[in-house]
């Protein structure tokens, strides 16, 4: 198999090469935790977790290091923290927010069939110099000051954009450019506007950490910077995200790890999946087409709901629509009957191989899946399936799976089936066909079949 992946830092499509086979390196800037995760949060999350199980199986599970962060600090978490839980002292009323949201968030994309990355860092504890000595923001500060990559001005410190040469070259951006149309705030005490902010000072309703320049906080690049150098090192293989993150954020880890580093590059491949829509529109509160993944798992199947997210390429933008959803559970109805039955064969399987191949072919997911039904055997598309996450449960618990709060009493349909069977064996056919349609009323289909009567959820 070899690996090709589109890169925005060179805008072409290459061909992968870790830094080091044994230790594939790979970053990915994770939610911050606030809220609920909404369905266009789950599209990173499940596009590189497919990115995840394909370096695994190239390179063995042990050999791939995957890390993806927790914000939990945030001025949006200090505004919901005080919102929610205004008779506590901030601290804990920030810890309430951040580990019940870290929490949902986890159990939603578990549910939506995400591995666990090898580490999960939470940035509040890399602001501080660490006890294991572990890359820390602090330090990295100290660090770019040093280098007279960044300077102290109106008690924050900022970033000179101005000291690194080809400071831009991610996003295509060029700072005198910027400089002249663009609208982006000019602070007074900034030397240039897109000089950023890497520290600040904090009030004292607000969280802070004793700093050299004072009781202050971190800016929200610096954390990436700090946590992908203490797991991955100054250099690694993959950074990835979605498109909104390209400017400023991945612009300025980049400056600030490689001006810290004295390095040149700070990850080889940088990737970032398209934005999801909602019936053609953007998703937003205001337009109400705001999903989050709790409200969608309480009314669909979570393998229907990652399904409709991979046939898509993770590169296109996404129609987040009723319409999909119906195919992607048709799609998965019709491979749930198909591989009834069947064990799945081992991934290594000459039979998968065009599945590896498309997917290794810049995670050409709609393509792989194209090639399920059309050429493999039933083996083969379960061992595919489950390699993406999907067919992880059988045919019975497919029809049976019913909405969260919508209880389907198995023993009063199994007791119906058979007081239908009665009535037939007395050629009461008013009977039966009354029971039928009053358990097809409540969204239970009867089917007869050679083995006696079976029933599963109006799909
Ligand atoms: P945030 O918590 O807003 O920083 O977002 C977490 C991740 O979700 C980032 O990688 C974002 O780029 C990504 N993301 C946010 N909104 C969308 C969307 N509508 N479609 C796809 N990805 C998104
Ligand atoms: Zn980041």
């Amino acid at each position: 198999m070899s690996l090709r992946l589109f890169n925005t830092l060179t805008k072409t499509k290459d061909e992968f090469a870790p830094i080091d086979a044994k230790n594939v390196r790979m970053y990915v800037c994770g939610p911050t935790v606030y809220d609920f995760a909404h369905i266009g949060n789950a599209r990173p999350a499940i596009v590189f977790d497919v990115l995840f199980r394909l370096l695994r199986h190239e390179y063995g599970a042990e050999h791939v290091t995957y890390v993806r962060n927790i914000t939990d600090v945030d001025d949006k978490i200090n505004e919901r923290a005080l919102r929610d839980f205004p008779g506590l002292p901030l601290n804990e009323a920030i810890r309430n927010v951040t580990e019940k949201t870290e929490k949902q968030y986890h159990a939603d994309v578990g549910e939506l069939g995400c591995l666990r990355p090898t580490v999960e860092p939470r940035a509040t504890e890399f602001v501080l110099p660490r006890a294991d000595g572990k890359a820390d923001m602090v330090s990295l500060i100290a660090q770019l000051i040093a280098r007279g990559h960044a300077y102290e001005a109106g008690g924050e410190v900022l970033f000179d954009t101005q000291s690194m040469p080809d400071y831009g070259r991610l996003s295509g951006r060029k700072l005198d450019e910027q400089q002249a149309g663009a609208r982006v705030d000019v602070d007074a005490h900034k030397k240039h506007p897109h000089d950023f902010v890497l520290w600040k000072q904090s009030a004292s309703n607000e969280p802070g950490w004793e700093s050299p320049w004072g009781r202050g906080r971190p800016g929200w690049h610096i954390e990436c910077s700090a946590m992908s150098a203490a797991y991955l090192g100054e250099t690694f293989d993959i950074h990835g995200g979605g498109l909104d993150l390209i400017f400023p954020h991945h612009e300025n880890e980049i400056a600030q790890s490689r001006c810290a580093h004295g390095t040149s590059v700070m990850a080889n491949v940088w990737m970032h999946n398209g934005f999801l829509q909602v019936e053609g529109q953007k998703m937003s509160k205001s337009l109400g087409n705001f999903f989050t993944i709790r409200d969608l798992l309480a009314k669909e199947h979570p393998e229907v709901l990652r399904l409709q997210m991979l046939l898509t390429h993770y590169r296109q933008p996404i129609d987040w629509t009723d319409s999909a959803r119906k195919q992607a559970r048709a799609i998965l109805n019709h491979w749930y009957q198909f591989t009834d039955g069947h064990y799945p064969l081992e991934p290594s399987s000459g039979e998968l191989k065009p599945v590896f191949d498309a997917l290794s072919d810049d995670l050409n997911t709609p393509a792989a899946i194209g090639l399920f039904t059309q050429t493999l055997s039933p083996m083969a598309l379960k061992a595919a399936a489950n390699f993406l996450g999907l067919l992880r449960s059988d045919l019975n618990a497919w029809r049976r799976w019913a909405p969260a709060g919508q209880t389907v009493d198995e023993d009063e349909i199994e007791s119906r089936i058979k007081a239908r069977n009665a009535a037939k064996a007395a050629k009461n056919f008013a009977e039966s066909d009354r029971i039928r349609d009053d358990l097809l009323a409540k969204g239970i289909v009867l089917k007869d079949g050679p083995q006696g009567t079976t029933w599963e959820l109006k799909k």
